[in-house]
């Protein structure tokens, strides 16, 4: 609509000087050179432009080839553009549905068409993580720390290969670089702690567990099902006061700075096992009877344990046989589900001559978990301390405790299955870390409601 105005007003102030020159004609004379030539004054007005015009555009002709080369490379250049765009797309899709193979190919023709850039390299770093080659990765990785935009995903694949290969120093440098660059990121912190305890750094990882809880952080952990603050508390806790005994002086101090520290990783967990049995080593050294008896009844409600709970009737070692039986007993009212309580109870039974509360509790423990070796065993000894003294059942339960399924490790592996009877930290057979839980053999009794339990424990 513009254009056409403007093309208007060209056209009629064109029309207004014609008719202007027209009106006003006017001669042009010029002497030069012996020529005379005589013209009209819109003759040599309208010449003189149509001759300004033509200079114009012989100057646009010319620019206009002398920019063809560089024209054509641009053109060139914006076509490998595009096509490098296209193999970044290529490979970053092959990345997405793991084709290692496409991926390559798109690493390559991306080099090719587009030069070294941050962007390629994230791709072959990726891929390269990809087919498993952390050398070629961390090469990438490392270039692109030059870049401040990639300098975190840098950190992140750093982290990552050095983790891979097993050099906990090294990754733990590049996650606390990570964690100060983007804390918020949520799998950090999480990664930042683990490292902390791979590298035994416990004070560092309680340090960094105090300060996730007081800030309210743990937000970031929740997210993960398998993270639990109190127990990863409990344990980094337990770790930090078993250093202290295996650092310290083997003396009362140094034992009680250990308990205190052990004891306070029970607030957490007070069902941690190797916590507890520290605890309560601890506690009768330093003649703290009370305490070791506490701590036992506290494990109990969620950590019944046969070995701790024999523990617990040798802390009654003055008491009258019969009298320990309702120690064993309080133990059962605790926890009246576990298998563990009905060995203890028929533990102290046996030791008090009563063979039938033995039995029966014995025999509660095998209708639910099965004729396992160690009750199987538990039989073989109440029959012997029998009044009828049966050689037959003492004999039928010896065979039965040799083909029955072992149940007397209380860890195993959960990434090598090696069974184990000492908790540790790392699994003795394949290395891993914080792999040793505890052995799901010892199912609780479930069938029989909580009062008939009791009221079996009351026979006799
Ligand atoms: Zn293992």
């Amino acid at each position: 609509m513009l254009r056409l105005l403007f093309f208007f007003i060209i056209i009629s102030a064109i029309s207004f000087l014609a008719s202007w020159f027209a009106d006003n004609r006017g001669l042009v004379f010029v002497d030069w050179l012996g020529y005379r030539i005589e013209t009209s004054m819109m003759f040599v007005v309208a010449s003189t432009s149509l001759a300004f015009v033509a200079l114009l555009a012989t100057i646009e002709l010319a620019l206009y080839i002398w920019n063809i080369p560089s024209r054509f490379r641009t053109r060139n250049k914006i076509h490998r553009y595009e096509k490098g765009l296209i193999s970044l797309t290529k490979g970053f899709t092959a990345l997405a549905i793991s084709d290692e193979k496409r991926a390559k190919q798109a690493v390559r023709e991306s080099k090719n068409l587009l030069g070294v850039r941050p962007i390629t390299h994230i791709l072959a770093a990726e891929t390269a993580q990809l087919g498993g080659d952390t050398d070629e990765a961390r090469k990438h990785f490392a270039a692109l720390l030059e870049y401040k935009p990639t300098e975190f995903i840098a950190v992140r694949g750093l982290l990552e290969s050095a983790r891979k290969s097993g050099n906990i120093p090294k990754a733990l440098q590049y996650a606390e670089k990570a964690y100060r660059m983007r804390p918020d990121m949520e799998d950090i912190p999480y990664i930042l702690l683990t490292l902390y305890e791979q590298a035994g750094k416990w004070d560092e990882a309680h340090l960094f567990l105090e300060k996730y809880s007081s800030r309210n952080w743990i937000p970031f952990f929740k997210k993960r099902a398998d993270f639990d603050v109190k127990k990863q508390k409990s344990l980094v806790l337990f770790m930090r006061g078993k250093e202290f005994i295996e650092n310290g002086e083997d003396r009362e101090s140094t034992w009680l700075k250990s308990y205190d520290i052990i004891s306070r990783s029970l607030k957490y967990d007070p069902g941690f096992i190797p916590a507890a049995e520290a605890a309560v080593d601890l506690a009768l050294k330093l003649g703290m009877k009370r305490k070791a008896i506490s701590t036992v009844e506290r494990m109990w409600k969620t950590a019944p344990y046969y070995k701790m709970g024999l523990s617990y009737l040798e802390m009654f070692a003055s008491e009258k046989e019969a009298k320990k039986i309702k120690r064993a007993k309080k133990l059962l009212s605790i926890n009246p589900k576990s298998v563990e309580s009905h060995k203890v109870v028929a533990n102290a039974a046996m030791k008090a001559g009563d063979t039938t509360l033995a039995r029966n509790h014995i025999k509660l423990a095998i209708t639910e978990v099965g004729e396992t070796r160690s009750l199987c065993n538990m039989m073989v000894e109440v029959e012997k301390l029998s009044d009828e003294g049966d050689e037959q059942l003492v004999h039928k339960w010896a065979v039965k405790a040799k083909q029955a399924p072992r149940d007397d490790f209380m860890w195993r592996c959960g990434e090598c299955g090696h069974k184990t009877e000492l908790w540790n930290i790392k699994c003795e057979e394949c290395d891993s870390f914080g792999s040793v839980k505890m052995t799901g053999f010892r199912s609780e009794f479930k069938k029989l409601p909580k009062k008939e339990m009791l009221a079996l424990g009351q026979e006799n």
